[in-house]
């Protein structure tokens, strides 16, 4: 609880209090009650004056003798008692149904008068009490909403919170295995260090960037090097925290988190998970919605306003790119996207390394052996078995972590990783690199196909266990017929490698022919590619909005359909058999490839070259 708030809050219920004290002690401490029928004898004898007679009760003063009266009257024997009686001057009674009592008091000529019912401390205690209280909670409440992240907001902000830090202390010296993206980061670091140098020869600086790649590759711990390298505060918050914030909050937050960077700069502002909050809008019509777009447009609005002159950076994280708003990536905004990929058997190495250097290590550890055992795995899983390792050792009492503690902590995680599906078994590795070598030779060896950029095994998602980029890895928007055949052959390369090699296929190749499947389909039906039915479109391109996206209509006849699925088939086979047959002539050089996949999990596009011609 907020302590100013708190203290508010006191005061009023102490006055509260002292208000109701005042009220009985000192309106009532002289006041005697009596009944009425001591009343109507006092009255008798003339012992009471100046009345004031009110609906419910009748109040009065004692004439002398009254009060010992009373004692008399009630019979008091104790002397505490009769002093207190006696210290009364003035009385009052319930009123009771008695017409005669005025004339009564006429006859012993009493004064009396009637009363106005009220009075000021009855109304204070009956309105501006309530009424104080009333506002002293909205106040309190207010106050709550204002500063989030106490109290009722304790949820959001606990999370929301912007971190800033002056010094990170993180070097590019601790990410390891990620030297591409590293470079690709130099020239911002650069431009932090010395922001007016660097425009100064008008170097032009990219206003955003995006860190893409899966959890755990170190994405957030490289945009804190960046800050670390370039000595520069470090200013940074999660977008997934603004979804569970009341609507304006997250706003706000950003539009301050910019402001402080302004104060900050030179700086660099990282926003975690930003999918979280750049979530393509509409996509899920859940809770959170309004605040993320609130969110989201305020974010846009304040990088739209920035200018990189002023020597801040504005760096982001996923591990979901696909799923960002197209608004957040478009130029002038995050349109600079480096990769963190998981990491290779060389690059995983390095980390142990990293990782290694805080524990004791013994004389037997193999690093490099460390790094064959952990394919697919990434920089966080390193960290959690160095760690792993480190307390095995220590319960068992040993002075180093030796090799089989490390290799126990492999065995865990992978256990806890095999659930999650993201460890592959050595059978496994093999299928999946000569499918992969599959894709890369015909499409090496094919004149109209993409050129191989790279091979991996590493796994990657949750579904490819491998893959081979190609490039241009943008879309085309015109191809060839040609084109469109030898992207059917590459596809079905991988199958088709697994045929040759093992004599059956595995259940990897499953993306690959509902992809070319599509193509295949697409070539028929839309793009009259085939010669036996001829330069027609067999189905209408969809508009989305308008009709069911999942009906899909074509206006043509049974026997059309049958031919189309004919036609289909044989594209798609022949396709198979090309792929097949360069396969088959290569087939050395495809058991060499994979054997080199197999050691060292990636091949560039430069070296497959190489091999193939030599
Ligand atoms: P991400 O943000 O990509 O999910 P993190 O940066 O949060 O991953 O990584 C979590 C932890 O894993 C880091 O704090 C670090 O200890 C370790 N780690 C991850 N990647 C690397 C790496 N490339 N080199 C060294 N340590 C790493
Ligand atoms: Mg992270
Ligand atoms: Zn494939």
């Amino acid at each position: 609880m907020n302590k100013k708030t708190s203290l508010t809050l006191i005061y009023f219920i102490v006055a509260f209090i002292v208000l109701i004290f005042l009220e009985r002690y000192f309106l009532t401490q002289q006041t005697l009650q009596i009944s009425y029928s001591e009343f109507k004898s006092l009255v008798k004898e003339g012992l009471v004056n100046n009345l004031i007679i009110s609906k419910e009760y009748i109040e009065g003063k004692f004439v002398n003798g009254g009060v010992e009266k009373i004692i008399s009257l009630r019979n008091i024997k104790e002397e505490k008692e009769k002093s207190f009686i006696k210290s009364s001057k003035t009385f009052y009674t319930i009123r009771v149904e008695d017409p005669d009592l005025i004339r009564e008091l006429s006859d012993r000529n009493i004064t009396y008068s009637g009363k106005q019912e009220v009075t000021w401390v009855k109304t204070l205690l009956s309105w501006i009490i309530p009424i104080a209280i009333f506002i002293a909670f909205w106040s309190f409440i207010l106050k709550k909403m204002g500063t989030p992240g106490e109290g009722l907001m304790a949820v959001g902000k606990s999370k929301a919170k912007v971190y800033i830090e002056g010094e990170t202390n993180v070097s590019f010296k601790d990410v390891a295995g990620v030297d591409e993206a590293k470079e690709e980061l130099k020239e911002i670091i650069e431009f932090l260090k010395t922001p007016q140098k660097f425009l100064k020869l008008g170097g032009k600086i990219p206003k955003g960037i995006l860190l893409v790649g899966p959890p755990g590759t170190g994405k957030t711990l490289l945009a804190r090097a960046v800050a670390g390298e370039a000595g520069v505060p470090f200013l940074s918050l999660s977008g997934s925290a603004f979804v569970e914030m009341f609507v304006g909050v997250g706003a706000a937050r950003v539009r301050d988190l910019f402001q402080q960077a302004e104060k900050l700069a030179p700086c660099i502002i990282f926003i975690d998970e930003i999918d979280a909050l750049g979530k393509v809008r509409g996509l899920s019509p859940v809770s959170g919605v309004d605040e993320r777009e609130q969110t989201l447009a305020q974010l846009l609005s304040e990088m739209d306003g920035f200018d990189t002159k002023k020597g801040v950076i504005i760096m982001a994280a996923t591990n979901r790119p696909e799923i960002i708003d197209p608004a957040l990536l478009r130029p002038g905004r995050f349109d600079r996207h480096v990769l963190v990929d998981r990491p290779d058997i060389k690059g995983r190495e390095e980390i142990f390394r990293v990782h290694a250097s805080k524990v004791k290590l013994g004389q037997d550890v193999d690093l490099k052996a460390l790094a064959a055992m952990t394919p697919g795995m990434v920089g966080a899983d390193i960290a959690n078995i160095v760690n792993e390792a480190a307390l095995l050792a220590a319960r068992k009492g040993k002075q180093f972590v030796g090799m089989e503690d490390f290799e126990e902590a492999i065995e865990r995680a992978i256990a806890g990783l095999e659930k999650k599906s993201r460890v592959i078994n050595k059978k496994e590795k093999e299928i999946v690199a000569f499918h992969e070598c599959g894709h890369a030779i015909v499409a090496a060896s094919l004149p109209n196909a993409d050129p191989v950029r790279r091979i991996s095994i590493i796994p990657r998602g949750i579904s490819a266990l491998g893959y081979t980029i190609q490039l241009p890895t943008e879309d085309r928007y015109l191809l060839t017929k040609s084109e469109l055949l030898d992207r059917l052959a590459v596809l079905l390369g991988g199958r088709c490698a697994e045929e040759i090699i093992f004599g059956e296929v595995s259940t990897g190749a499953q993306n690959d022919l509902e992809r070319a499947t599509d193509i295949a389909k697409k070539m028929v039906k839309n793009y009259g590619m085939s010669e036996n039915l001829g330069p027609l479109s067999l189905e209408q391109s969809r508009m989305m909005f308008l009709e069911n996206p999942w009906e899909k209509k074509g206006d043509y006849s049974e026997d059309t359909a049958k031919i189309i699925d004919e036609e289909v088939r044989r594209i798609i086979i022949e396709s198979c058999d090309k792929a097949k047959k360069i396969l088959n002539e290569k087939i050395d050089k495809l058991k060499i490839i994979a054997g080199l996949l197999i050691e060292k999990e990636i091949i560039e596009g430069e070296e497959l070259k190489k091999l193939l011609e030599s």
